[in-house]
């Protein structure tokens, strides 16, 4: 019987993340939810790439590959294709997942290779200073925009769901409960899944912000949000600049890409 501390690599803890980054809360909550999906240790791969974020796979009791920036979701699909007996999470903060690397982002879910990519979306580059990325917000303070964000940020969500992906969700650090079931959930559904957890960063995007203190800045988080059932009942005007949460897509029209291939390629053989 494993526990969350042998998923999370309890005994290599402090983390190096600032107090109150929403990086810490995720962590946990993939670790409570593997405590409960009891998964093999030797049987669970996680991939990261750069960035605060990405320095998760410095802890954990499973398998960990770090990749280059931006390269999470090469490195997570090219896994999961050679062994599809692993458990393989693709851990990338909002720059890795959805700028740098955003094109793996969309291609991985066209594919709909077998991996459940987790997406600490804090809206800025934390690592290198707090630099916009492709989800920050218009009009944000950043360390590149400086007089307020001119472009505005897309939803990783809608992109995904777009490309193809088999399972997506959102939900926020605030909401550790939903996010322990939604991991559970992305995990046991064939083909690529991707759940967008809304983070704070305090140190950079929070204090450039004025979002107060970091429990302040979690709870601005979540009244940007609306839970998809609500939402359905709210005209365009009120949902103006709220982010949904909840599952969002849950489909079963598609194979998954190492499943697909094998059945391909025997019959190729005449099997
Ligand atoms: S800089 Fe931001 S994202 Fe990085 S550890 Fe600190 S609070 Fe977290």
């Amino acid at each position: 019987m494993y526990t969350w501390k042998d998923y999370v690599g309890y005994d290599r803890l402090p983390h190096i993340w600032c107090s109150g980054c929403g990086n810490g809360i995720i962590f946990n909550a993939l670790g409570q939810a593997l405590e409960k999906m009891q998964l093999p240790l030797e049987k669970v791969v996680i991939v990261s790439g750069s960035g605060c974020f990405a320095k998760i796979v410095n802890y954990p009791g499973v398998n960990t590959v770090k990749m280059l920036h931006g390269r999470v979701l090469s490195g997570a699909t090219g896994i999961a294709m050679a062994n599809p007996e692993l458990t393989v999470f693709a851990l990338m903060g909002d720059g890795d997942g959805t700028t740098i690397g955003g094109n793996h982002l969309i291609h991985a879910a066209r594919r709909n290779i077998n991996v459940t990519a987790i997406l600490g979306n804090n809206y800025n580059y934390g690592m290198t200073g707090g630099q916009y990325s492709g989800t920050t917000p218009e009009g944000s303070i950043t360390a590149t925009s400086r007089y307020g964000l001119v472009e505005d940020g897309f939803d990783a969500c809608k992109l995904v769901e777009a490309a193809g992906a088999s399972y997506v969700a959102r939900t926020t650090a605030y909401d550790v409960l939903e996010l322990q079931k939604m991991i559970i959930e992305a995990t046991e559904k064939p083909g690529f899944a991707f759940i967008d957890v809304l983070a704070a960063c305090p140190t950079h995007y929070g204090r450039l912000n004025k979002m107060g203190t970091p429990a302040e800045q979690m709870l601005k988080i979540k009244e940007g949000t609306v839970p998809v059932a609500k939402a359905a009942k709210m005209s365009p005007e009120e949902l103006k600049g709220k982010l949904l949460t909840g599952k969002l897509v849950d489909r079963n029209d598609r194979e998954d890409y190492a499943v697909l291939y094998a059945k391909m390629a025997k019959e190729a053989r005449g099997e």
